[in-house]
C-alpha cells in the first residue's frame, strides 16, 4: 500500500518535471489513476493516504462493485472503456464524465439517460488517433461531425477529446497520433459549433509515454501500471 504512494509521487514528479520541460504549469496537467484490475480497498487506502481525487474505470461491472466501497472517500471518476449500451444506466448512477464517446448512438443513450437521473454529464469524444483496428474511437474526420452531435444534446457537456496512443516503439509514431488529437480539438473548438466551445480538454498518455503525450499538449494523462505495477 505504501508502495502505492510512493509510485504516485514519483509519477506526479513525472508529470511535473514534463509539464516544466515544455513551458507549461504542473496543475495544467491533471493525472487520473486508472485503477483496473485493483480492488476497491486498495484503491481507497491509496486515495486516503495521498489526497488524490481522480480515477478512470474501464468495465462497467467493476465501476458499479468498486464505487459503493469508495462511499465517503473525496473522489472523481472517469470512464474510460469501452461503454456497451445495456451498460450505460448502471455506469450514469456513478460516474462524473464518459471519455470514451465513439458514436452519435452511444451519446443519445448517454443523454437519455442523463436526462432520466435529472443530471448533466461531462463526456470527451475518443478518437481512433493509431488506425489501429483494435483501438476503439472515431475516425479523426469523423471526429469534427460526432463532437458537433455531442454538442447538441442537452444533457451531455462536451468537455474535450481522449485517445489511447499509437502501439509503436517509435516515439515519432506515438507523438504523431497525440499531435493528432490536439488538431481535432482545435478544428473543432475553432469551428464554433453550439456546445463545443469548452471542449479544451486532452486525455492522452498513459504510463510509458506520458512525456511524449504532455509535449503535444495534454491536459490529463491516465496511469495505471506505473502505480500499481504490471497487470495479470
Ligand atoms: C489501462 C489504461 C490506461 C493506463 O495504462 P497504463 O499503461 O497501465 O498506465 C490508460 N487508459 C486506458 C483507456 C486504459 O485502459
Amino acid at each position: 500500500m505504501s508502495g502505492d504512494v510512493t509510485n504516485l509521487a514519483r509519477v506526479r514528479e513525472r508529470v511535473e518535471a514534463a509539464a516544466l520541460a515544455n513551458g507549461r504549469s504542473a496543475v495544467d496537467v491533471r493525472l487520473l489513476l486508472a485503477v483496473k484490475t485493483v480492488d476497491a480497498t486498495r484503491i481507497r487506502a491509496l486515495l486516503e493516504a495521498s489526497g488524490h481525487t481522480l480515477i478512470g474505470q474501464n468495465r462497467a461491472q467493476e465501476l458499479t462493485a468498486t464505487e459503493p466501497e469508495l462511499a465517503g472517500v473525496p473522489h472523481e471518476t472517469h470512464f474510460i472503456g469501452h461503454l456497451q449500451s445495456n451498460k450505460v444506466n448502471a455506469v450514469m448512477r456513478w460516474v462524473d464524465c464518459v471519455q470514451s464517446v465513439h458514436s452519435a448512438r452511444l451519446a443519445e443513450r448517454l443523454d437519455r439517460a442523463a436526462a432520466a437521473r435529472g443530471r448533466d454529464l461531462e463526456v470527451f469524444v475518443q478518437v481512433n488517433t493509431s488506425g489501429e483496428p483494435t483501438k476503439a474511437g472515431a475516425d479523426p474526420d469523423e471526429a469534427g461531425d460526432l463532437a458537433a452531435a455531442v454538442g447538441a444534446l442537452e444533457h451531455l457537456r462536451l468537455r474535450g477529446f481522449m485517445t489511447i496512443g499509437a502501439n509503436s516503439p517509435d516515439p515519432g509514431r506515438v507523438r504523431g497520433s497525440y499531435e493528432d488529437l490536439a488538431k481535432v480539438r482545435d478544428a473543432v473548438v475553432g469551428a464554433g459549433a453550439p456546445g463545443t466551445a469548452d471542449a479544451r480538454e486532452l486525455s492522452m498518455g498513459m504510463s510509458g509515454d506520458l512525456e511524449v503525450a504532455i509535449a503535444a499538449g495534454a491536459s490529463m494523462v491516465r496511469v495505471g501500471s506505473g502505480v500499481f505495477g504490471a497487470r495479470d
